[in-house]
């Protein structure tokens, strides 16, 4: 009887927890690949014909956007000599940089899959293979098409805009704040229960060498802005800025924000992390309405760190601010 042939996979490691094992140094380090960890999974070479391949063997803090543009790159290439799915196996700590990056940088209805774990291989519990395992159900599904880049951890499948770690220990770390999980995975398979339509953006497949360096501030009580004002001056080509709330700053550095925004550009998130930054509601010093007025610009639903990949790689496009503005009215 002729058996079907299974869809083919690309892997690709970057390290993180689920490659760790013990170092001699003390603690646990990134030392497994991606044949390695795809071999320690029962059932996924039954699943799919896995091209595995570790690109990089660090934890994800040390991971940069040039980085990831190179892995997204790799997922294009793969794409296009007949992959149907990809998985990209990383710590968590960044996971969801580097899902929201690729689903920037990758635009295609086969789905890439981000996927870590909690807990290294030798521990009681290890989570990796479960969470592998069900990134390749996902990624190799034809009910994830579609839906740009997603993480899968602990059964729940996240999108890329929404997705955030939200816990430094739990298996159950990761949440989608404003939407939930678009889905799960269980007894095998993938229900996907809501879908997310692709942002209205180029797919910012040109970036190439080192792209322009955006610096990241969170405002807190009392902030006085004195790193704020600084930043022009260290080299950066954009600010995101962290405000309190909505999107606020203490009044006393409502100017500094519009001395920089007349420099560089400017990106207004919020601390809080879920919800939008507010465009017309506040109308005191530092208030939203204030810090638009002097040139900053919303950030819409992306938190920081998300806004700051987007702001980089906008600008390694030559994005100008109004240009900018649209390309972040795309997550409003
Ligand atoms: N704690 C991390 C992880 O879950 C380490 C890392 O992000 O590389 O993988």
């Amino acid at each position: 009887m002729p058996t079907t042939p299974r869809p083919r996979l690309l892997v690709l490691s970057l390290g993180g927890t689920i490659t760790m094992t013990q170092s001699a140094a003390g603690g646990i380090a990134p030392t497994l690949g991606a044949a390695e960890l795809v071999a320690a999974v029962p059932g996924l070479a039954e699943l799919a014909e896995i091209e595995a391949r570790s690109p990089f063997r660090v934890g994800s803090a040390s991971l940069t956007l040039e980085n990831i543009v190179a892995v997204a790159a790799e997922i294009r290439a793969g794409f296009a000599q007949g992959a149907d799915g990809a998985v990209v196996i990383q710590g968590t700590d960044t996971i969801e940089e580097t899902a929201f990056a690729l689903d920037l940088l990758v635009r295609d209805a086969r789905p890439v899959v981000v996927v870590g774990a909690m807990r290294g291989p030798q521990q009681a519990g290890a989570d990796g293979p479960a969470n592998l395992l069900a990134a390749a159900i996902v990624a190799t599904s034809a009910a994830a098409r579609g839906l740009g880049t997603l993480v899968v951890m602990n059964d729940e499948v996240h999108a890329a805009r929404f997705v955030r770690k939200a816990h430094t220990a739990l298996t159950s770390a990761f949440v989608s704040d404003m939407a939930g999980p678009l889905g799960l995975v269980a007894e095998g398979g993938v229900r996907i229960f809501s879908r997310v339509a692709a942002p209205d953006l180029p797919v910012f497949a040109d970036a190439a060498g080192s792209l322009p360096p955006v610096a990241l501030i969170k405002i807190a009580m009392g902030d006085d802005g004195r790193l704020l004002r600084a930043v022009p001056g260290l080299g950066f080509a954009g600010l995101v800025i962290e405000g309190a709330g909505a999107g606020h700053v203490p009044g006393a550095i409502a100017a500094p924000v519009g001395e920089v925004a007349a420099q560089l550009p400017v990106v207004l998130a919020s601390r809080t992390l879920a919800g939008p930054v507010f465009e017309r509601t506040y109308g005191y010093p530092g208030s939203e309405i204030d810090l638009i007025g002097r040139g900053a610009i919303p950030a819409g639903l992306l938190t920081g760190v998300k806004a700051r990949l987007l702001l980089a790689l906008a600008l390694a496009a030559g994005w100008e601010r109004a240009r900018l503005a649209g390309a972040f009215a795309a997550f409003g």
